[in-house]
């Protein structure tokens, strides 16, 4: 039987943030209610106006591109690509052609999910290039469509990769990567459901041995016609970048089985009926009629940018938390996940070395202290705090209280002052609070403090044993597993405070 594999590539384009639009002084806002509010005779294509470059949007490609490992040109410039939308008012759109800002880099990605291919990957970046967004079209129920220009001339970076990936999941990766590169930059917002940031997949099957990739080029192999590409559009989510790009490998595989061609084209998502949809066929480039733009000179884009210093990129915090604070590899990707997130934990480990440094040297010095105490601050933060806040639908930088006080509870835990139930229950208390509240004022106000008093734990367990017999004979009669309930009961009968070390120790020692 005949062996297929996808060829994927991946265009995203990314709104850069900056004060200003692309080519003119108009505010750089496209998701004020008001329509056409930022527009100027600029950019909305008036004779006789001239585009003048917006330098940060250069330099914050600049940035992005060496983030991604490119080569800087120091020779680039703009071009005009062809195509008549009414979204595109000069019938044209600023884009770069032949020289964009950065091209040949690559992102180092690792990828974590059900069954990957591979576990790491070096993707190609082809470029990375600066052009202008479009307007928005509004379509009314009614037929008519109407124009809001307050989005047309945004910057926009156009990120292209080599048709490096090998399955759907790698591509959706990809994604979340560079998103949280751009934020972490500080380029861009990135949030793809107000569109600052558009992904598409450039997607092919292919019979195994038909092709090979040389520098980012598919090359046939043996005189084999490989499949024409489609274009897919409308990813609108990460899961929906997963979801079409799966679906898409589906398709053309089962029409290739089937003996089926296709002609190049572009379908979009659709994510009611969770498949894709036939939109157009594809023009190919020559369609667009690039040109130089005769009314931007060329530029040096290094020049322009400046000193450009990266800031410490996901990839490096990732290491780092691993090493530093010894995190597992799960848990310091959920954890770099925002730069918020990051910032929050790095404080909570901070506070808690302090912790660790103020203790009595007799007890600072117990066996892997740091490491016990960081991977349960990092448990703490990713399964309970991203839990709680998850549900609440709430973000990191929703909470009120610090992290000084975060790194306190666990401090709680770590301590035995308080058993896991009863800091849940703490955890939930400061979430919801508008200030900053010390959980050891909680604690105590409550009574959830830890009874480690044998005395009061021993009548709680006499009780129990005398309650249930048949399960006291079940355990003396060598079923252990039983003992487990007991030692429930009895953490029931103190309302969560006891410790579940000295229930079981008591429970053991009378049972005997
Ligand atoms: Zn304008």
């Amino acid at each position: 039987m005949k062996q297929y594999v996808p060829i994927i590539g991946m265009e995203v384009h990314v709104e850069l943030k900056t004060d200003s639009k692309m080519f003119c002084s108009c505010p750089n806002n496209p998701n004020i209610d008001t329509p056409n509010k930022n527009i100027c005779e600029v950019c909305l294509a008036h004779p006789g106006t001239l585009p003048v470059p917006n330098k940060k949007a250069i330099a914050w490609t600049v940035m992005v591109g060496k983030a991604l490992n490119c080569h800087i040109l120091e020779f680039s410039k703009f071009d005009r690509k062809h195509y008549f939308y009414p979204d595109l008012p000069k019938g044209y759109q600023i884009s770069q052609y032949e020289e964009p800002i950065a091209e040949h880099g690559f992102i180092e990605l690792d990828f974590v999910g059900e069954n990957p291919i591979r576990d790491t990957a070096k993707i190609g970046i082809t470029r990375a290039h600066l052009e202008e967004d479009t307007a928005r079209l509004n379509h009314g129920e009614d037929g008519s469509t109407l124009v809001d220009f307050n989005r047309s001339g945004v910057p926009l970076v156009e990120i292209v990769t080599d048709p490096d990936f090998k399955s759907a999941l790698e591509a959706k990766t990809y994604c979340q990567e560079l998103r949280n590169i751009v934020r972490y930059l500080g380029v861009s917002d990135a949030d793809m459901e107000k569109g600052q940031m558009r992904c598409e997949a450039n997607i092919s099957v292919q019979e195994v041995g038909s092709f090979e990739i040389i520098d980012g080029v598919v090359k046939p192999l043996n005189g084999i016609k490989l499949n024409n590409k489609v274009e897919l559009k409308n990813l609108n989510s990460f899961k929906a970048v997963e979801r079409g790009i799966d679906f898409e490998i589906k398709r053309q595989t089962a029409m290739i089985e089937k003996g089926e061609t296709w002609v190049q084209q572009t379908r979009g998502w659709d994510d009611n009926k969770q498949e894709t949809v036939m939109q157009r066929t594809k023009e190919n480039a020559a369609d667009y009629r690039y040109f130089p733009d005769p009314d931007i000179p060329p530029f040096h884009p290094l020049k322009i940018a400046g000193i450009i210093s990266l800031p410490e990129l996901p990839s490096q915090k990732r290491l780092r938390f691993r090493e530093e604070y010894y995190l597992s590899y799960s848990d310091a990707k959920i954890l770099t996940d925002s730069k918020e997130l990051s910032y929050f934990t790095e404080a909570v480990m901070s506070d808690l070395v302090e912790w660790l440094d103020s203790m009595p040297e007799s007890e600072n010095k117990a066996e892997n202290l740091p490491q016990k105490i960081s991977r349960l601050a990092g448990s703490w933060i990713t399964s309970k705090l991203l839990g709680i806040l998850k549900e609440k639908n709430m973000d990191i930088t929703d909470v009120k209280f610090s992290p000084e006080n975060f790194a306190e509870l666990v401090a709680l835990i770590y301590n035995n002052k308080v058993n896991g139930t009863n800091a849940l229950k703490i955890l939930l208390i400061m979430v919801g609070l508008d200030v900053d509240k010390d959980p050891t004022h909680i604690l105590e106000e409550k009574g959830w403090g830890q009874v480690s008093d044998s005395g009061q734990i021993e009548t709680l367990v006499d009780d129990v044993i005398s309650n249930y017999p048949d399960q006291v004979a079940q355990v003396k009669a060598g079923k252990d597993t039983v003992i487990k309930f007991l030692i429930g009961m009895v953490m029931k009968a103190s309302e969560g405070s006891a410790d579940p070390k000295a229930v079981e120790e008591i429970l053991r020692k009378k049972l005997v």
